[in-house]
């Protein structure tokens, strides 16, 4: 590397490698704080060579890297061709706050001539002026004390209230919130000020657009019916990228669900003569003359109103019908449901669903063309977009009857109640329809490797074998400040009898620790039945034990990192993506490999898919997955230079089966102590006593006290 860009500078001291080195040298250095790393140096180069090159890079970049700046620094000072942003997609809002509120203002501040950074989000982030402004009866009677406020928060943050400015219970945001079915754009008085279009136009002239996965593919899938949002870009950094295959299955998801039939049939219909459907109606009637007002009133009443009359009371239908017959089960197979008499009236209701849709749809069409061809005016652009998004669902809805192809997993799912069609295999859609499309893409997270390998993030997300690699390890000394240890004996984690085996040893160490104790599961059921176990005697310590589940994820993460003792049990999404920096999180516990369940369909589908390519779903897709896995839980431990901490794996399969062994390699085991359950505890404690400054210390002077 220092050869490399040695040379690029000699030999072109303008060239954006040179430019990045030298503002990491003689810039950012000059900020209070900023400490320079050769490791994020060699990144950003690399970044900065992928720009100007062209082509995918995936970087994994450990812990404490810095590899938000090492990718913003080189997107900063690029020459971006005109028109052509740079789009970086993140996982969690936390880390968009990061770009948003702290690097890109830094990086901003360096450089003579700021960029144009724009944030993208959906249209639920944003409040719809109109709402507050003219609320309907409804929105008056649930929101009138708050009003005054909103209206004052709205015209303080010039019309872009968003949703986490607002402070708003859920029910309450969703009677304001703006939605693209009710929302009468150009015909609404606020439209030049309103929040969600400035945005939407400021994309176009932006020059890095800073937004999340689940957006970056709700837009690629809008770009297969021509509705994209986001502009055509250059660059795409996808950070957090272990996460989007994940994503990708969820946002390219065909569906039949709540959300969708509110925002298609029930939303027209909702606030009577304030509506939505009032106002289309209006506009509807309004070119007539009045010697046809009468009949064409009856038309559209019967054509529109009574139709979505119709298809709402037929969409309650079939979610009572799914509540019967998937009987509180989370995931069910569509098919054989379908095949069998338990699902006959499901699936005719369905198809009567599939019919009605159709009817309604063509019947607006026709409606609208007669109105054209009779006033020579145009029918309500508002009437045409409801007839497509109509024969869409419809469209849909018939996909995920058929059941019949092996690229979807077709499910009953309970929350909430919907059909939906899961893709198998994201590979190729990412490929061609994101990768490709950019001309160079930045993929990066610190966990993308597996066993050292980039081979299998690379199958599951798109990416060629073309595809440049870096590693750059965490510089942090991980084997100095981690006590390690990985029991050897115990009885099967999945057994009844296991969280009272593992019980007695918890409390002495989340007692020694006061606290501070991640717990890691893999069910919900077992983070009550250690909840139960650990509860009563930690409270006579003065610690608190919080399971996943009892209250948002956010606010048990901000309990657990404020002042207090506290123990932390949660299952997947307490695996990946908390930061709790410094002595708040010293111990992280994980009681059972995370293997996938496997009698769950997309991952069966997933594994056929292997087999039938000669493949081996154990070793290519369950040991995969779980490495990466325990590569997350671990990374949750130490998050700055300084943290400390002890690590222990309770599952004996990590350390007596030969795949266990495998799947140590995915975390610096170096130094680790295997040993029977109570000896591993036993030196934990040991090794907290020397390390750990606050074990020392009495209860009330080890800072946790209220
Ligand atoms: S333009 Fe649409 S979202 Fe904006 S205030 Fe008007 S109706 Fe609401």
């Amino acid at each position: 590397m220092e050869e490399t860009e040695t040379t690029a500078a000699v030999a072109d001291p303008d060239s954006l490698v040179s430019r990045v080195e030298d503002f990491f040298l003689h810039r950012l250095t000059t900020i209070h704080g900023f400490k320079l790393r050769r490791s994020q140096l060699d990144m950003a180069i690399a970044v900065a060579e992928h720009l100007t090159e062209g082509g995918p890079l995936a970087v994994e970049a450990g812990t404490g890297t810095g590899k938000s700046l090492a990718y913003l620094v080189p997107l900063m000072l690029r020459n971006s061709p005109e028109e052509a942003p740079a789009i970086v997609a993140t996982k969690t809002v936390q880390l968009q706050d990061q770009l948003l509120k702290k690097d890109i203002p830094i990086l901003q501040g360096l450089l003579s001539t700021p960029r144009k950074v724009v944030q993208a989000k959906g249209w639920s982030n944003y409040v719809c002026i109109r709402k507050v402004e003219t609320p309907d009866e409804q929105a008056l009677r649930e929101l009138g004390p708050y009003l005054p406020e909103l209206r004052r928060q709205l015209i303080n943050s010039g019309g872009k209230l968003t949703r986490q400015e607002a402070v708003l219970a859920r029910r309450h945001w969703e009677r304001i919130k703006a939605d693209p079915l009710d929302c009468q754009k150009r015909n609404c008085p606020h439209f030049s000020s309103c929040g969600l279009f400035a945005e939407r136009r400021e994309l176009e002239t932006a020059e890095i657009i800073v937004t999340n996965h689940a957006f970056l593919l709700t837009d690629l899938r809008l770009q297969r019916e021509g509705r994209g949002l986001l502009p055509k870009g250059d660059v795409l950094v996808v950070d957090e990228a272990h996460r989007l295959d994940d994503v990708a299955t969820e946002h390219l998801a065909v569906r039949f669900d709540p959300d969708r039939v509110y925002s298609i049939i029930s939303s027209p219909l909702l606030n009577g003569n304030d509506g939505w459907l009032a106002a289309c109606r209006f506009t509807f009637l309004m070119a007539l003359p009045e010697v046809d007002f009468l009949e064409w009133s009856g038309f559209f009443d019967q054509v529109v109103l009574l139709n979505l009359k119709n298809l709402e009371n037929l969409c309650s239908d079939i979610f009572v019908e799914l509540q019967m017959v998937s009987q509180g089960q989370p995931r069910l197979a569509l098919r054989p449901l379908l095949f069998d008499s338990r699902g006959e009236r499901l699936a005719n209701l369905c198809s009567e669903l599939c019919m009605g849709l159709e009817e309604a749809s063509s019947g607006m069409q026709a409606m609208c063309r007669d109105y054209e061809e009779k006033f020579e005016a145009s029918p309500p652009p508002e009437l045409l977009r409801l007839s497509q998004s109509l024969a869409g669902f419809g469209y849909d809805l018939q996909f995920l009857l058929e059941c019949d192809s092996s690229d979807w997993v077709y499910l009953v799912e309970s929350d909430p109640t919907s059909l939906v069609a899961r893709p198998v295999d994201n590979a190729e859609a990412l490929r061609v329809e994101l990768f490709e499309t950019f001309h160079s893409c930045i993929v990066t997270s610190a966990s993308l490797r597996v066993n050292d390998s980039f081979h299998f993030f690379k199958s599951r997300s798109g990416l060629t074998d073309g595809t440049s690699e870096l590693v750059i390890d965490s510089p942090f000394k991980v084997a100095e400040n981690t006590f390690l240890g990985f029991s050897t004996s115990g009885p099967n984690p999945g057994s009844p009898e296991y969280p009272a085996y593992l019980a007695p040893w918890l409390i002495s160490l989340a007692a020694n620790l006061g606290g501070r104790l991640f717990l890691l599961t893999t069910s919900h059921r077992r983070v009550q039945e250690f909840h139960a176990l650990l509860s009563p005697e930690l409270a006579t310590y003065g610690i608190e034990v919080l399971a996943q589940g009892e209250e948002p994820a956010p606010q048990l993460l901000k309990r657990f990192s404020s002042a207090g003792r506290y123990v932390l049990i949660g299952v997947d999404t307490f695996w990946e993506g908390v930061d709790i920096p410094g002595e708040r999180l010293s111990c992280v516990v994980m009681t059972r490999l995370p293997f996938p369940v496997p009698s769950d369909e997309l991952f069966q589908a997933r594994s056929e898919l292997i087999e039938n390519a000669g493949g081996n779903a154990f070793y290519d897709l369950s040991m995969p997955l779980v490495g990466l896995k325990l590569k997350q839980g671990f990374g949750r431990l130490l998050r700055t230079e300084s943290d400390k901490g002890i690590f222990l794996l309770t599952d004996p399969r990590a350390s007596t089966k030969s795949y266990g062994n495998k799947l140590l390699k995915n975390i610096p085991c170096a130094g680790a102590y295997r040993g029977p359950t109570e000896e591993v505890f036993q030196r934990a404690l040991e090794w907290s006593y020397l390390n750990l400054d606050f074990c020392r210390t009495s209860p009330h002077e080890d800072g946790l006290t209220e």
